[in-house]
């Protein structure tokens, strides 16, 4: 029987109604071993750092509030499934007596460690999983028996051997003999037993490893909107989603500031050569997108992407073609003060970079200054053409060019890897850019 790993985000589990949905969605699979991952109740998380938060500044009476508030939403959903069973409350109960006492523990050392953070922060899971599972009527693991990971608390990362070993011996009959198992994402434990956790959003990196690691026909995403699409929505209305995207479409994707996935969790599905699929928990029916092993979206444009807050920084220095070592010594700046730098341009006598706008730009300035005259243009924005097939099609720039015809453009680049071509522009034009660009590459007749 082949295996799909199925991921609810936390707006997908957020209500009693939603977690019907989500059980309508896993039963619909039938035939297949099932294993269900799941998120903390959408909001439930960013409350549990903030009842840490508050405990460490020894406001116990307003993260007692909060605490009761997360008791109160779960034990209210648990009655609407009508899983109000003297085992599921006190199971809840317990999880919730555990959030209790370190919060007693914090207030009285005024001392948050990392390890008691995510003891607290993986209460969230912890507890949806237990609602779905009860819904599902199926066996619930507790991932933390299987995700082994290092003891970096906040971020842990995987032990990919230890993972397969344990899921083999542990997970593996419980899907044999019960088809459809519920799990947590984003908790682990270490080697001492201690639970870790896979840092912020890490349920689709949940979802990543135990698909690597049960070799699954397929990994499915299912969050809250219709896959990856050729554009954000909000600003072009004829965006749709896209079909197909190889891994290196999405990892380019997402560093232009596409949200759907954190590329990075899905990897060792991908390193794998398993599927995995981006759904909308709303429409199951409805489109969704392949990130493929091996596989590419075939276009070149498969997808536009775009991020504000970009300035560039240009350095001028007339005798700069006489001298070694300039861009060293320029980068060595950006080096020190720990700013990335996005896409950078030469010519004879100037050095043009992008950066962040949140990057310290007069502190920059003020370095840059010994090596030359020295301007920032802010208030851009950066929007990529991203598509495996870009670079065999000399077309794509008579496209581009063609479309964004009369718009000033402050930098042009081709990037290194070849799969995207982005342009920085004022960031008021920015969207008519992808406006224009869409029309040229999706809606052309
Ligand atoms: N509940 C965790 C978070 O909000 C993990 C996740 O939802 O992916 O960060
Ligand atoms: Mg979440």
């Amino acid at each position: 029987m082949s295996l799909v790993v199925m991921k609810f985000g936390g707006t997908s589990v957020g209500s009693a109604a939603r977690m019907r949905e989500v059980a309508s969605i896993v039963a619909s699979r039938s035939g297949e071993q099932r294993l269900v991952v799941v998120s903390a109740m959408a909001g439930v998380t960013n409350q549990l750092f903030e009842i840490a938060d508050l405990a460490k500044r020894h406001e116990t009476s307003r993260a007692r509030e909060i605490l009761q508030l997360m008791e109160d939403r779960h034990v209210a959903t648990a009655r609407e499934l009508g899983l109000d069973t003297p085992e599921v409350l006190s199971t809840l109960r317990g999880i919730l007596e555990g959030i209790e006492r370190r919060v007693q523990g914090i207030d009285l050392l005024g001392e948050l460690s990392a390890r008691t953070m995510d003891e607290i922060a993986s209460s969230g899971e912890r507890m949806s999983s237990v609602l779905v599972a009860g819904l599902l009527g199926c066996p619930l693991l507790d991932a933390r028996t299987v995700v082994r990971t290092d003891n970096h608390f906040g971020a842990a990362r995987p032990r990919y051997q230890a993972i397969r070993k344990l899921a083999e011996q542990l997970l593996m009959p419980l899907l044999e003999t019960s088809e459809i198992v519920v799990t947590q994402g984003y908790i682990g434990s270490d080697e001492a037993g201690d639970t870790t956790t896979l840092g912020r959003g890490g349920s689709d990196f949940s979802a990543g490893i135990f698909g690597a690691a049960l070799q699954a026909r397929e990994i499915e995403i299912w969050t809250d909107v219709e896959g990856i699409m050729t554009a954000d929505p909000r600003i072009v209305s004829n965006a749709r989603t896209v079909d197909v995207l190889s891994y290196e479409e999405v990892a380019e994707l997402a560093s232009y500031g596409a949200k759907v996935l954190h590329p990075a969790t899905v990897r060792p599905a991908v390193e794998a050569g398993i599927p995995v699929t981006i759904r909308n928990t709303m429409k199951p029916d409805g489109n969704f997108t392949t990130i493929s092993p091996g596989a590419s979206s075939g276009r070149p444009c498969a997808a536009l992407a775009m991020r504000r807050n970009v300035a560039i920084l240009s350095v001028v220095q007339e005798a700069m073609t006489d001298q070694s070592g300039f861009l060293a010594r320029l980068f060595e700046v950006f080096g020190r003060r720990g700013v990335s730098v996005d896409l950078v341009s030469t010519s004879e006598v100037c050095v043009s970079v992008s950066l962040d706008s949140s990057a310290p730009l007069d502190a920059l300035v003020e370095d840059l200054h010994r090596l030359g005259r020295v301007s920032v243009a802010s208030n851009r924005a950066v929007i990529a053409v991203v598509g495996d097939s870009l670079r065999q099609t000399p077309a794509v720039l008579r496209t581009a060019f063609s479309a964004i015809d009369g718009v000033c453009v402050d930098l042009i680049s081709m990037g290194a890897n070849a799969i995207n071509l982005s342009f920085i522009v004022q960031e008021q034009a920015a969207e008519e850019v992808m406006r224009r660009l869409h029309a040229a590459f999706f809606e052309a007749a």
